[in-house]
């Protein structure tokens, strides 16, 4: 298996058909934070993606925000959204995210993790064999150490498209 390349890629966390995972089996849903539910440097939490968990909730989702900002970044959005998070989450290695799925009772099959990053959140999401789904970042501007990890996806990404399996900005599902 290709650690890096995730099962499904789309353009943003509102355009990724819910009632399609909900039909596979999918029923909780980890949320990266920077770049995926809102930008790097902004600290106030976006109305539409709060209306988007309620949604979720509602169609009987578990969502959870799984990030490696620290708790005084994540707690703002955390409180704000009514939901759960995991911070400082140590991505991509696997530790916390099966130690998280042991906890909650959910199994690999039952969960998806989504995020703007395959150096991060596809890469923890592969290793531990839950389902991948990669959105494009919300905006270029990074912390730092993603700009790190920018330089290694831009090269990962190549040689994906080399192998025919996955071309920026060419979603699918
Ligand atoms: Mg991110």
């Amino acid at each position: 298996m290709e650690k890096y390349l995730p099962k499904m890629y789309q353009e943003s966390i509102y355009s990724i058909d819910y009632s399609k995972l909900l039909k596979k089996g999918i029923k909780f849903l980890l949320y990266d934070l920077d770049n995926t539910i809102t930008t790097a440097h902004n600290y106030v939490p976006p109305k539409e993606a709060k209306e988007l968990f309620v949604k979720l909730k509602k169609m009987g989702f578990e969502v959870m925000i799984f990030s490696n900002s620290p708790k005084i970044r994540l707690k703002k959005f955390t409180s704000f959204f009514e939901i759960e998070g995991v911070s400082s989450a140590r991505k991509p290695l696997p530790g916390k995210l099966r130690k998280l799925l042991r906890e909650k009772g959910y199994d690999t099959k039952d969960t998806a993790i989504i995020g703007d990053q395959i150096m991060t959140d596809v890469k923890v999401g592969n290793k531990v064999g839950i389902t991948t789904i990669l959105i494009k970042p919300i905006s270029d501007k990074d912390f730092l150490i993603t700009k790190f990890n920018r330089f290694f996806e831009n090269r990962k990404m190549k040689k994906l498209a080399k192998k025919k399996l996955f071309y920026k900005d060419r979603y699918y599902e």
